[in-house]
């Protein structure tokens, strides 16, 4: 423990959770102060809506989460969440073609996010030096002049009170509608942000399905493919015997008053997915849940890295400074990648505060450069995209093409995708001599196959 005094964490989403973990073992006091009441039991909150869309969480994510409270994956399915085999019981429709399934000995655990953040919840409240204050609203940051410092946070509470409370640290982990960008305007400092308009809908609702001997699967993904199809959906077993049914759609094809006009609803935007296979278990499946609808018009970076003049005493994580597109499943497991990266920093920092912000800063940057390059040359197939266009797009969509399609015919290939995929491994080992031979070899065929 180092004799610094105490550190506030705004917001107690995943990424706070992860920042008071981590800053507990640096700070003699953390406190995270959460807009959210309180809630009751394992339910999506107010301020994490998100929470009743499908939320997968990845490899990396996983193996980070483990590291940061050993034992919780035990926990997870002691709890009801659902082990499983991640090529196996997977079943992926993936531009247009089956993924290979196999027993390739990883395991991915499967359940609702407010499952998963509820026991993280747990973990933290034993942790002794950390206070979880609910029904705190972080109003303003506040700063001083000279020195350019942020010193504390004006929070107002639910009784309409308001106090203002001073730390040696602020981390804003408030998500995508974090005040910091507000604030910095105030101030005249200028962020770049990149924005990328996708205008996504998510729709979700959980089921009890009938009991059937020949399903084989766990979770099932069918994507559209892209630019003709614009809507996807997967259904994925949850705890309590539960499967939750998410059906995305790309540049507004989802008209939201036409799902929830009523019950059918639902089984008939089911019914607009490529493959019929998530429709044909609805029809006798029972509704658990109401159905909910979630918007993401567009994704974005805040580039914290490059600002100039960025306050000290500051730092950011999670969906503060990236909202990445959801459906690669990817922001929970970036935010405890990021709070890993927080954790060894403040293992090898000297007590140079200042210095660790910026080092902060630029290796999450680094962190989310390839996975946010990776999701935009995804996201740019369909036409209608706005954004910045990453350098070189047509050949790398047209290389991530072929790797699409050849993960249902090479195991080899198939293995390092899911490696990239599960931010296990970073998207350059795709460009390995042996795989652009079979991605040429794989074109090659597909040319002759076409003449
Ligand atoms: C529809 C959808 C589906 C997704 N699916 C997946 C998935 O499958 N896998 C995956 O890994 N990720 C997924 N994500 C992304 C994931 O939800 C986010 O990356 C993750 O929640 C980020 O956590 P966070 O703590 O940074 O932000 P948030 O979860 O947004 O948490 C921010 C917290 O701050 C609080 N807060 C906000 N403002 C204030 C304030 N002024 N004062 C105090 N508290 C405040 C909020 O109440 C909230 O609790 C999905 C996202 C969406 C939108």
């Amino acid at each position: 423990m180092s004799n610094r005094e105490k550190a506030i964490i705004i917001g107690g989403g995943i990424s706070g959770k992860l920042a008071a973990r981590v800053l507990s073992d640096f700070f003699k006091e953390v406190i995270i102060l959460e807009r959210d009441d309180e809630t009751n039991g394992q339910l999506a909150r107010k301020g994490a809506r998100q929470g009743d869309h499908l939320h997968a969480l990845l490899h990396a994510g996983q193996y980070g989460l483990e590291a940061l409270f050993p034992g919780i994956t035990e926990t997870f399915h002691n709890n009801g969440a659902v082990k499983i085999n991640s090529t196996k019981d997977l079943a992926w429709f993936h531009h247009g073609v089956w993924k290979l399934r196999y027993d390739g000995g990883k395991s991915t655990t499967l359940q609702s996010r407010p499952h998963l953040e509820w026991h993280i919840e747990q973990y933290i409240k034993n942790i002794s030096n950390v206070t979880y204050l609910y029904s705190q609203n972080v109003k303003n940051l506040l700063h001083q002049q000279e020195g350019n410092r942020i010193y504390g946070v004006e929070v107002s509470t639910n009784d309409g009170n308001s106090k203002t409370l001073t730390a040696d640290l602020i981390v804003d982990a408030s998500g995508s509608s974090s005040l910091t960008a507000h604030f910095f305007k105030k101030l005249n400092i200028p962020i770049q942000i990149e924005k990328v308009a996708i205008g996504l809908c998510y729709v979700s609702k959980t089921f009890r399905l009938p009991k059937s001997q020949t399903r084989d699967w766990k979770i099932k993904l069918i994507y559209p493919n892209p630019p003709d199809e614009k809507i996807g959906g997967t259904i994925s077993k949850i705890e309590n015997d539960q499967h939750i049914v998410t059906i995305i759609g790309y540049q507004n094809s989802i008209q939201e008053k036409e799902v929830l006009k009523d019950e059918s609803g639902f089984l008939h935007l089911a019914n607009r997915l490529p493959k019929a296979d998530i429709y044909n278990e609805l029809i006798h499946a029972e509704p658990l849940s109401k159905t909910t609808v979630y918007r993401v018009p567009h994704i974005s970076w805040k580039r914290i890295d490059k600002t100039k003049q960025l306050p000290k005493g500051l730092l950011l994580i999670g969906d503060t400074v990236c909202r990445i597109d959801p459906v690669f499943g990817q922001g929970m497991s970036i935010a405890i990648i990021e709070a890993l990266t927080m954790q060894k920093l403040f293992k090898n920092n000297n007590d140079d505060l200042d210095k660790l912000q910026t080092t902060f800063h630029k290796k999450i940057a680094k962190i989310l450069s390839p996975i946010w390059n990776m999701v935009i040359t995804e996201d740019f197939r369909y036409p209608g995209v706005s954004g910045k266009k990453p350098f070189g797009l047509s050949i790398q969509q047209w290389y991530s093409k072929h790797i699409f399609l050849l993960s249902s015919k090479n195991q080899k290939v198939y293995e390092s995708f899911i490696d990239v995929m599960n931010l296990v491994q970073s998207p350059t080992i795709l460009l390995r001599p042996w795989i652009v031979k079979k991605v040429l070899v794989h074109r090659f065929f597909m040319k002759r196959k076409d003449n």
